[in-house]
C-alpha cells in the first residue's frame, strides 16, 4: 500500500491541524500509527511501512501513539495544537504538533499583465494560427482600467483626475491608447487589420482559426492575454516575440492576485468570476479560515516514504453557477474572465477536491477546494 498524496492545513488561531492522506487502496486495516523523527509512520496489517516527513519548520512530538480512522481510501486526521499535557482529547485527535514553531504564510503576488513600452512597434498575433489580427502598432498611454466592475469601465472609462468634475468630459480612448485589466487589454476597434477577425454577438473570433480570442464593444476590442502573443520592431528591423500568450490558467491567477492585491487580508473575501460573454455563468470563491498555512506533498507519484512541504495552497470554498437572473450580493467583487480561463481554474479546483474524503469535499453548499497563492 502507498500514500498517493498528503496535505495538511494549519490553523494556528483555531489551534487546530487536518491531516488527509490519500491511500492507495481503500478499507486498508492498519496498526497504530506513531511519531518517529518528525514523521507520522504508519503501519498495514502485513506490517508494511508508510512515512509522512513533516519539514523540520514543524515539530511534531515523538513517541506519540494512536490508531488512525479510515474513511474509503483516506486517513482524516485532526490534530490539535499545542494541547497542553494530560488534556483528554477524543480518540481521533492527535497531539502532534508545536505550536511555538509555526508562523504564519504571507501572500505576494506572483505577476502582472503584459504591458507594451511607449513608442515601440508591437504586432499582435492569435496565439493559436499566428494570423497577424493588429499590424504596427505604437502606442502613446498604456493605462490600466479601473479594477472589478470590467463591462462599465470598458464602455464608460473616464479620466480619473477629473472624475465628478462637472467639467468632465468622457474620454474616448485614441488609436494609440492602450488599456489593460488583469487579463486582457483594451484596444480601439480601428487598429484591427482588416478581415482578422469575426464577430458572433460580443464574442470575436479570429477568421482564420475560429478560436475566441475577445470580446467587441462600441469602440474598444478586449483581448484576453491567453488569446494573443505580442511582438516588438527591433532595431534591425525584424519582430521579435516580447510577450508569448498566457495559459487560461495563468490568466486567471493574474486575475486573482489582482482582485486579492485590493486589501490587505484575503480571508473572508468573496470573488465572483463571470462570463464574459453574459452567458450567466458564474464562479463564485469564498476565502475562509484564519492565517494558517498548508503543508503537501507535492506533485508527487506517491509511495511508501513522503514529504510534506510548506505550500502556496489556500482552501476556498467554490461554486460554479449558471445564474442570468440571479444578483451577485454586494459584498462580492465581481470579475469578468473568458470561459476558458473559467474551465481551467475550476478543473484545479475540482481536482484538488479530490485530495479531501468525501466527506470533507462540501461545506454549506459549496465544494471544498485548493487554490495556489504562491510558488
Ligand atoms: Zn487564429
Ligand atoms: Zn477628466
Amino acid at each position: 500500500m502507498e500514500i498517493i498524496s498528503a496535505i495538511c492545513e494549519v490553523h494556528p488561531q483555531l489551534r487546530i491541524a487536518n491531516l488527509y492522506i490519500r491511500l492507495s487502496s481503500p478499507n486498508t486495516t492498519l496498526n497504530a500509527a506513531s511519531v518517529v523523527d518528525n514523521s507520522i509512520c504508519l503501519e498495514d496489517g502485513a506490517n508494511a511501512r508508510m512515512l509522512l516527513e513533516f519539514p523540520v519548520s514543524i515539530k511534531l512530538l515523538d513517541n506519540y501513539k494512536f490508531k488512525p480512522v479510515i474513511d474509503g481510501d483516506y486517513i482524516h486526521l485532526r490534530m490539535p495544537i499545542g494541547v497542553p499535557k494530560g488534556m483528554k482529547s477524543g480518540s481521533e485527535n492527535v497531539e502532534v504538533l508545536d505550536l511555538s514553531a509555526l508562523s504564519t504564510n504571507t501572500y505576494k503576488s506572483q505577476g502582472k499583465i503584459f504591458c507594451p513600452i511607449i513608442g515601440k512597434e508591437y504586432r499582435l498575433q492569435c496565439a493559436e494560427c499566428q494570423s497577424v489580427l493588429v499590424d504596427r502598432v505604437h502606442f502613446k498611454r498604456v493605462l490600466p482600467l479601473p479594477r472589478a466592475s470590467w463591462s462599465e469601465a470598458a464602455s464608460d472609462w473616464y479620466c480619473h483626475l477629473h472624475a465628478g468634475e462637472a467639467s468632465h468630459q468622457k474620454l474616448v480612448p485614441r488609436t494609440t491608447d492602450c488599456l489593460y485589466g488583469s487579463c486582457y487589454h483594451a484596444l480601439t476597434a480601428s487598429l484591427l487589420t482588416k478581415g482578422s477577425l469575426e464577430s458572433t454577438g460580443k464574442e470575436s473570433l479570429c477568421s482564420k482559426c475560429q478560436s475566441s480570442v475577445g470580446l467587441m464593444g462600441d469602440d474598444l476590442w478586449n483581448v484576453w492575454c491567453h488569446s494573443i502573443k505580442w511582438s516588438v520592431l527591433e532595431d534591425n528591423n525584424q519582430w521579435k516575440v516580447a510577450q508569448d500568450a498566457a495559459t487560461p490558467l495563468q490568466a486567471f491567477y493574474l486575475t486573482l492576485y489582482d482582485a486579492l492585491e485590493e486589501e490587505k487580508s484575503f480571508f473572508g473575501r468573496k470573488l465572483a468570476f463571470r462570463d464574459g460573454l453574459g452567458g450567466g455563468q458564474n464562479v463564485l470563491l469564498w476565502f475562509v479560515g484564519d492565517n494558517g498555512f498548508t503543508l503537501d506533498s507535492g506533485e508527487s507519484v506517491g509511495g511508501t516514504e513522503l514529504q510534506l512541504r510548506r505550500s502556496g495552497l489556500h482552501k476556498v470554498l467554490y461554486k460554479s453557477e449558471n445564474s442570468i437572473s440571479k444578483k451577485i450580493p454586494s459584498d462580492v467583487s465581481e470579475y469578468q474572465v473568458s470561459r476558458e480561463m473559467m474551465e481551467s481554474a475550476l478543473a484545479v479546483l475540482r481536482n484538488s477536491s479530490n485530495q479531501l474524503p468525501i466527506g470533507c469535499r462540501t461545506a454549506a453548499g459549496f465544494s471544498v477546494g485548493f487554490l495556489s497563492l504562491a510558488s
